[in-house]
């Protein structure tokens, strides 16, 4: 029997109880009827079956139920009739404690900030994407037989140079999170998005140095298919050797993963994914800005050139230092 057979493969309908409670005084249990129409309209449109409803008219939600105990009993007995899989509130009871930001506008600069400071540290996984490049790199000049000159070794030596530049500051930021009131650790976020930012840039520049390394051949190579030919592949063969040691087959092999991580389907995510995942270029510099601490630089600078102004430069470095590099120079409390 054909396996199609075995396998429903119509859409799924949900079939739908839809429950309404009229709370409050005259005109809820109007209301409920009206809410609930409007919800079977929704519901068709999202696909479901309607089965069934139920109406509950009481004074209110009690602390355990939205439509009382007795409903409850009810609405499984009824669910269960008519082979219902979803039942759908027209309204929910949601304690106030469980729902994420209940009108707390005020943490919302704050919660954005912490979250994309965890995401923009975590780019520093884009190294070890790195590191590949940099084995690939120096493999294809080997295998090109031009490894030992000097400025392939210095361009093998500016990609590691790069590539830890991102390693750094993103350990750096692991290295000076601190703990909050809830005892939950928070990386540091001026580096979490210096980080991320030298990942908008860097990997650009190691794909281009590999690039270079690798030579024209890698987005020249014949298909597969040519070296399979009978004719063409041991022409291929001869004339796509490099080093004669090294295998023609391992040269294609070392060039293509190169086009893969810098043209192809990996360069999707070493690349744009490194340019705009966790915020494009532009919103880690708005965030570097608003804590780049131009006051406490200023100061710095005033008072070495002698140009502090009684009044307008405070003398007290604790007067104008928080932030970073409060947490630097230790003199930060947790927040
Ligand atoms: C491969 C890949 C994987 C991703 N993975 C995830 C993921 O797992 N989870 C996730 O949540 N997101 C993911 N993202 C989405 C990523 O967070 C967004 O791409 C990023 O926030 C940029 O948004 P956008 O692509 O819509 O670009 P846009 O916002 O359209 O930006 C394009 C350009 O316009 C500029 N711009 C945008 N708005 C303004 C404005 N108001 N004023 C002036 N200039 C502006 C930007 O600076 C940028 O230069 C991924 C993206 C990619 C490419």
């Amino acid at each position: 029997m054909p396996i199609r057979t075995l396998i429903d493969l119509g859409p799924v309908v949900e079939r739908a109880v839809l429950v309404g409670a009229a709370h409050g005084g005259r005109g809820a249990a109007g209301r409920v009827e009206e809410h609930l129409a409007e919800l079977a309209r929704l519901a068709d449109t999202a696909g479901a079956s309607v089965v069934g409803r139920l109406v509950q008219r009481a004074a209110g939600a009690t602390p355990r139920f939205f439509i009382g105990p007795g409903k409850v009993t009810e609405l499984k007995a009824l669910a269960d009739a008519a082979g219902a899989t979803l039942v759908i509130f027209d309204d929910a009871f949601i304690p106030n404690e469980l729902i994420f930001m209940d009108g707390e506008t005020e943490f919302a600069a704050m919660l954005v900030e912490r979250f994309t400071s965890y995401h923009r540290r975590s780019y520093v996984c884009k190294s070890g994407v790195g590191d590949v490049l940099i084995g690939a790199a120096a493999t294809v000049a080997e295998y090109n037989g031009v490894e030992h000159a000097s400025h392939i070794r210095d361009k093998l030596v500016e990609m590691t140079h790069l590539n830890e530049t991102i390693y750094a500051t993103g350990i750096a930021s692991s290295y000076q999170s601190h703990a909050t009131k809830s005892g939950a650790y928070i990386c540091d976020d001026m580096l979490a998005n210096v980080c991320k930012h030298h990942v908008t840039k860097i990997p650009y520049e190691m794909g281009r140095l590999a690039q270079d390394l690798a030579g024209g051949l890698m987005v020249t190579l014949p298909s597969a298919a040519d070296y399979c030919h009978s004719e063409l592949g041991p022409l291929l063969e001869k004339y796509l050797k490099g080093r004669e040691d090294v295998p023609t087959e391992h040269r294609r092999r070392i060039l293509r993963l190169i086009e893969n991580m810098t043209l192809g389907r990996n360069a999707v995510g070493y690349l744009t994914e490194s340019l705009h995942g966790a915020g494009s270029p532009q919103a880690q510099r708005v965030q570097i800005y608003r804590q780049m601490q131009l006051s406490f630089k200023q100061h710095l600078a005033q008072q070495l050139a002698g140009i502090g102004v009684a009044g307008s430069v405070a003398t007290d470095l604790e007067e104008v230092i928080d932030g970073y590099f409060a947490r630097v120079f230790a003199t930060d409390e947790p927040n």
